[in-house]
């Protein structure tokens, strides 16, 4: 993909995900993989909903900038993601708040309610706290990198797909599921050999 195609793109994806409540305020960032060493990413600290494609950096694979702007703290662990998964190419990460109420209280998003669950996101586990931008977190997230989502406690999610509005639908279906899962209490899963059957589509 060009760079000013992709720039409009993530710019789109920023205010989709902003404008459907996925993210607040400055929140979250968002990356897609132009090529081998030049990966598009939200700049830092800024409101997800009032980004212009100009806005968004252009980092190496070492997570140097070489456009303008000050990338956001986070693309360590979009890089991880990227080198653990050649296919991959848009990483989201957010704070939709379902996600969020349930990595708060150390609970993981049930992904077998749905049929939608099973084949959107597989599993999604939840990764132990680690203080926003550490080292520590770009490991958890790295030891991870085979799941297309996951829960941060007492933060957020991450979904990557191969392209942005996959990693997208991954995230809007990630809040459906857990906000799905305080509507529902207890109901039980699809039985097992259902789920085993979906994972396969
Ligand atoms: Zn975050």
């Amino acid at each position: 993909m060009n760079e000013l195609l992709a720039r409009r793109k993530l710019t789109e994806t920023c205010k989709m995900l902003y404008d459907r409540n996925l993210t607040v305020s400055a929140g979250g960032n968002m990356s897609v993989r132009l090529g081998e060493d030049r990966f598009l990413i939200t700049p830092s600290g800024r409101n997800k909903g009032l980004l212009n494609p100009e806005d968004m950096v252009l980092i190496n694979s070492k997570g140097r900038a070489v456009s303008d702007g000050k990338p956001s703290i986070e693309h360590k662990f979009h890089l991880a993601l990227y080198a653990a998964n050649p296919d991959v190419g848009a990483v989201v990460h957010c704070h939709p708040l379902h996600c969020v109420a349930l990595a708060v209280s150390g609970r993981s998003i049930r992904c077998g309610l749905t049929p939608e669950g099973v084949i959107l996101l597989g599993d999604a586990p939840l990764i132990g706290y680690f203080t926003p931008g550490s080292k520590e977190l770009v490991e958890a997230v790295r030891s991870n990198s085979g799941s297309r989502a996951m829960l941060l406690e007492r933060h957020g999610a991450i979904t990557q797909g191969r392209d942005l509005e996959e990693a997208f639908n991954r995230m809007e279906e990630l809040e459906f599921q857990a906000k799905l899962q305080f509507l529902v209490g207890d109901a039980e899963d699809l039985p097992a050999k259902e789920i085993a059957k979906l994972r396969k589509m």
